[in-house]
């Protein structure tokens, strides 16, 4: 069926108040392990039935911010999401109580044990209201980013196309470019402050009422956080500073050279790499007729998958106004249903949705059957199906590309490596805000410069209107919206480096190894199903700085 076409249904607080705890009443009173095994089949149903009808009304709603219907069903599921979830606890709670523990963590593993307990320690009945507050307020940054409109050349336009001119070879109209987002973004720095300031504090009120020192720990859980912890991130950080940023400087300052940029290196001049312009690839059209190429060429499974992409039309890609100015891949789990927004802006970004986005999507279709699914996975498992696809892609480059595919490839790796730092950063910098939650604006914009001036020290922002002020992470959405989902980009990308650099020496070999990985999805975690991929970790002293020796030399070949 076409996406457009799936039916949706509003699922209602009152059925999940009346049937879940019907359902763990069954199972606590359950007398033997089948019966327990079949009361869950009824609420897995029901949970499939919610998430999948709450990702349609949100996805409805992302490709136009004002349709009526949509907003108020998005904001209904915003509203009983914190009262279904604490439904749900009781659940998680008569599982890990049950006297049949045992033979239960037999059929299922231990691992969805692990998650419960930990979804148990990432809300309380008690946050319900907060959790409801900080919904309401995450959607209204939501649509002021979507409305917000940016003068560019006496043309007004929404960000995601102002942003095309961040990758023009013209150094003035990058400039001109980045002067236009300052100015936009400083009409509302008001909101902006004070939409953050009431994030933070909601955030941080939560924590404390669960017992928490602040919201870090909460944030972690909240995240679904198994495999790592804040010590483990710290150790990744210092090794991104001491192997990594001083890599990226000298490359991008080298290329500094290559691009003919005089004096400092500015913030503009980080979004382009390739003297004479950054590689465009063709046009949607042929966009999509590559993408249909390439995974039919990959191998049977991938191109049955595009086929139902494709004949489906579950893709969104054109920009417009009032369209939510992202980019994502959903599924719809009950019609076994991927879906892929986008905002095609003519820039090599729009690729990405064929290969990172679509490495999601493949994820999402490969693993609808898989058992102990309930909770999904971690997100830096996730980051790695869709990072790795990229690299997988680029024996495919020149259908997308034509003859500057080496030109992409050079740029992708640079820009994949440059991304380490940055990433870093967006995580770093919401350690410090939760830990110190009483920080004004200033003090935390002041922060985000330090780190700038730590982790990217070959950038400057000098006389830029409002992004020198270190505002830079008011348009990074995953701050506001969803805190905590950012390191998992950085853990991803060290692990598609990884099958970057395995599948230079052995193609087949490393494709099959992740295609392999992506089947398990959500049933091992990461850092296992690196070590089964014959996958580096990044949280052992050395490893990144063998992989940034590495990639420089690739680097090298490449340009
Ligand atoms: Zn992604």
């Amino acid at each position: 069926m076409k996406v457009c076409e799936l039916p949706y249904e509003r699922v209602t607080i009152e059925e999940i108040q009346e049937k879940v705890p019907a359902i763990v009443k069954a199972i606590r009173e359950a007398g033997a392990v089948d019966e327990i095994l079949a009361a869950r089949e009824d609420l897995r149903a029901i949970i499939k039935r919610f998430y999948t009808n709450a990702s349609l009304a949100s996805m409805r709603y992302t490709i136009n911010t004002v349709d009526e219907f949509y907003v108020a069903e998005n904001e209904y599921y915003d509203e009983i999401g914190p009262q279904a979830s604490a439904l749900l606890q009781d659940y998680y709670k008569a599982m890990l109580e049950s006297p049949f523990r045992p033979q239960l963590e037999e059929k299922l593993g231990k691992l969805v044990f692990r998650q419960w307990e930990i979804e148990l320690k990432s809300m309380s009945p008690a946050i319900i209201e907060d959790m409801q507050e900080e919904n309401k307020v995450v959607m209204e940054y939501s649509k002021l980013m979507a409305s917000m409109e940016f003068e560019f050349r006496g043309e007004k336009m929404p960000r995601t196309l102002l942003m095309k001119y961040a990758k023009d070879d013209d150094r003035a109209t990058r400039r001109e470019c980045y002067e236009a987002l300052g100015k936009g973004l400083q009409a509302h720095a008001a909101e902006l402050d004070d939409i953050f300031d009431r994030l933070v504090h909601i955030r941080d009120r939560m924590a404390r009422k669960m017992g928490y020192k602040n919201f870090v720990e909460l944030g972690y859980y909240r995240m679904g956080r198994l495999s790592y912890d804040q010590d483990t991130i710290a150790v990744l950080r210092e090794n991104i500073l001491k192997d990594i940023v001083p890599v990226v400087a000298r490359l991008r300052l080298e290329n500094a050279k290559r691009l003919g940029i005089d004096g400092d290196y500015m913030l503009y001049d980080n979004d382009v790499v390739i003297p004479g312009g950054d590689p465009k690839p063709f046009g949607k059209a042929e966009i999509f007729a590559a993408a249909k190429e390439m995974y039919h060429a990959m191998g049977p499974e991938t191109g049955a998958f595009i086929d139902l992409m494709m004949d489906n039309e579950a893709f969104d890609v054109d920009s417009r106004q009032n369209k939510w100015g992202g980019g994502y891949c959903t599924e719809f789990e009950l019609y076994k249903q991927p879906f892929i927004l986008a905002n095609f802006n003519g820039t090599a970004a729009d690729v990405d949705v064929m290969t990172h986005e679509a490495g999601h999507a493949l994820n999402a279709y490969f693993c609808f059957d898989n058992e102990p699914f309930e909770l999904g996975m971690g997100m830096e498992t996730a980051e790695t199906h869709s990072m790795s696809m990229e690299f997988f892609s680029w024996p495919y480059m020149g259908k997308f590309f034509g003859d500057k595919e080496r030109d992409y490839r050079f740029m992708h790796a640079l820009d994949s490596l440059t991304f380490l730092p940055y990433g870093t950063i967006v995580d770093y910098f919401q350690h410090i805000v939760y830990e110190n939650p009483d920080m004004t604006p200033a003090e935390r914009k002041e922060a985000w410069n330090k780190l700038e001036a730590e982790f990217r020290p070959w950038i400057s922002t000098k006389g830029m209107p409002y992004l020198e002020e270190g505002t830079r992470w008011q348009y990074q959405m995953h701050i506001y919206e969803s805190p905590f989902y950012y390191i998992d980009y950085v853990l991803a990308q060290t692990a598609a480096f990884a099958f970057l650099l395995a599948s230079q020496e052995d193609y087949e070999g490393a494709f099959k190894r992740y295609i392999a990985l992506s089947k398990k999805g959500g049933t091992e975690l990461w850092p296992d199903l690196l070590k089964e991929a014959g996958l580096p970790s990044p949280f052992e002293p050395g490893a990144l700085k063998e992989m940034a020796e590495k990639v420089e030399k690739l680097l090298k070949t490449l340009a």
